[in-house]
């Protein structure tokens, strides 16, 4: 097989230090056997208590998963509308299920966090796939399925319910429809009946805010854990946000004993893309990026609102501005010549590769401008001295410029996720400011990004980027103060050490 990245693959092995679990078919997840050779990076090595909660997790979803008649009996529940197994102490499963919400990158972030909710509170992560993400990930879990039967599922209409339908947590606490125990107030065999537990809970945790705050109170999350069925409605990383709910807080900094690692092994234990996206990726790097000894990537996004739109020589010169701030991309000479190191050094000026300093310059864009213009830029002038050394090659490549958000179409989001990964084999990224798209190619890449500030109502950002503190991604909407939560949040100090506003945007929230 192809050696993408030698130096890494002579130390890294394919399960990346035991995150992944041994023992599943090659030949229908290519990607996940394969990816090892490609990333740059392996800044962090899972810690052994997170390991022990991967193959505990593993198991359990083998016993849960649709198929098995716990699965059957859970689901009988749920259509019945009873909250509690029949049985009484007979083994029974709790399931926190995945719905699609928003763009790729805010999904694969709402998937980390949910799969992390799962791992913390015992349930079974499954996944409502729509037909324009079918098989776009591979099953991440071995002998058994992630993917929730959709057709035979009792609540109707699953992805229709939008941000505040009826079985909301919000409402449920508002009709009192759902009880919450007091401190220490566990139930019990004689209490439980008691009280209100609904066979399911919708949990509406994104931008729109409808459930965050109460999801977030402690006594709310005691009372959530006696209900089999919660669906998750989120386009947000809201990891950040269970480090302070008391009982989570613990188990988290056992399993992330460096918190900059959260999504990066969550990611790059979850999702690996499937045959045909790998096909993309594995295609479009061999024929263009692997001749490189340097890769950069570059992800320019504007909002689809456009209150962030400026002219393009404006935009074009702060990622120049920002490279140079952060000596990123190879600098040009004024003048032009004839790149006179480059040849000498190999002697032969037809087989020459730059004397073995070449550059691949990854943008990733809707759009083809910024591409056209780089790539301009490094055909017309000579590269001088700074960052990679004079006389370097400097290779400007595009996979694709799909002109418009598309996430409703298979074919659109296979290339969106191709890109996603062929960006996290960068040494280095440059990325968009508020973009989840950007966010996750950095935590799946472990690098930390120099991220390109938002031009917030048509100003030119100044400085036009920030180097950012860890490669987590950035948690957009944190949930809003409960001033009625009892619960108080845990150990402010340590979670004011961990915890910073985000580079790119004032009201978010990341760890580092
Ligand atoms: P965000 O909106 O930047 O936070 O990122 P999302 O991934 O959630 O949503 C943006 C969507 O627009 C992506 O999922 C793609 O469908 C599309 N898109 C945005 N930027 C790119 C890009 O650079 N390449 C491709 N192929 N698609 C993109």
């Amino acid at each position: 097989p192809h050696h993408a990245n030698p130096a890494a693959a002579a130390d890294v092995d394919e399960l990346l230090g035991g995150l992944l679990a041994p023992g599943m078919d090659r030949r229908s997840c290519r990607s996940r056997h394969e990816l090892f050779r490609y990333f740059k990076h392996f800044p962090y090595a899972p810690s052994p208590y997170l390991l022990s909660k991967l193959r505990a997790y593993e198991s359990l979803h083998r016993r849960c998963a649709p198929g098995t008649p716990l699965y059957a009996d859970a689901i009988s529940r749920l259509r019945s509308g009873r909250s509690t197994a029949a049985g009484g102490s007979e083994e029974s499963c709790r399931y926190i299920v995945w719905l699609p919400f928003d763009g790729l990158g805010n999904r694969m972030l709402s998937m980390a966090s949910g799969f992390l909710y799962a791992l913390l509170t015992g349930r079974v992560f499954l996944v409502a796939v729509p037909p324009d993400s079918a098989g776009l990930f591979c099953e991440p879990f071995p002998n058994t399925t992630w993917l929730l039967p959709v057709e035979d599922f009792p609540v109707a209409n699953l992805f229709g319910l939008g941000p505040r339908p009826d079985h909301s947590l919000a409402r449920l606490l508002a009709k009192n429809k759902i009880s919450v125990a007091g401190d220490g107030d566990l139930p019990t065999a004689s209490n439980a009946t008691a009280m209100a537990v609904p066979a399911y809970v919708y949990l509406s945790l994104g931008w729109q805010k409808a459930d965050l705050r109460p999801f977030f109170c402690g006594e709310n999350q005691r009372a959530l854990a006696k209900v089999s069925w919660l669906l998750l409605y989120s386009d947000l990383y809201f990891a950040p946000s269970l480090y302070k709910i008391a009982g989570i807080h613990g188990e988290l900094r056992r399993m992330f004993p460096e918190r900059e690692a959260t999504a990066h092994l969550l990611l790059r234990y979850l999702l690996h893309p499937g045959n045909a996206v790998w096909g993309l990726v594995t295609r479009y790097y061999g024929a263009y990026l692997a001749p490189a000894n340097r890769r950069v990537g570059v992800q320019i996004r504007m909002s689809a609102a456009g209150d962030d739109h400026v002219p393009a020589d404006d935009k074009y010169n702060q990622i120049l501005a920002c490279s140079r701030q952060e000596r990123i991309l190879p600098e040009t000479a004024a003048v032009d010549e004839a790149t006179p190191s480059a040849v000498t050094a190999a002697g032969d000026p037809t087989t020459t590769n730059g004397g073995g300093n070449t550059t691949a310059i990854l943008v990733a864009s809707l759009f083809a401008e910024y591409y056209e213009r780089l790539r301009s830029r490094y055909y017309e002038h000579a590269t001088t001295a700074n960052c990679g050394g004079g006389g370097a090659w400097v290779g400007v490549f595009q996979p694709t410029h799909e002109e418009v958000q598309d996430t409703g179409k298979l074919e659109h989001n296979r290339k969106a996720l191709a890109e996603i990964y062929l960006l996290s084999f960068s040494d280095e990224l440059v990325t968009s400011g508020l973009s989840t798209f950007g966010y996750v190619s950095a935590g799946l890449a472990g690098v930390r990004p120099t991220i390109l500030l938002t031009a917030f109502g048509h100003k030119v950002p100044e400085p036009p980027c920030w180097r950012a503190v860890s490669m987590e991604p950035c948690n957009l909407t944190p949930p809003p103060p409960d001033v009625k939560c009892r619960a108080k949040v845990v150990d402010e100090e340590d979670l004011a050490r961990h915890l910073k506003v985000c580079e790119d945007w004032t009201k978010g929230v990341k760890l580092y």
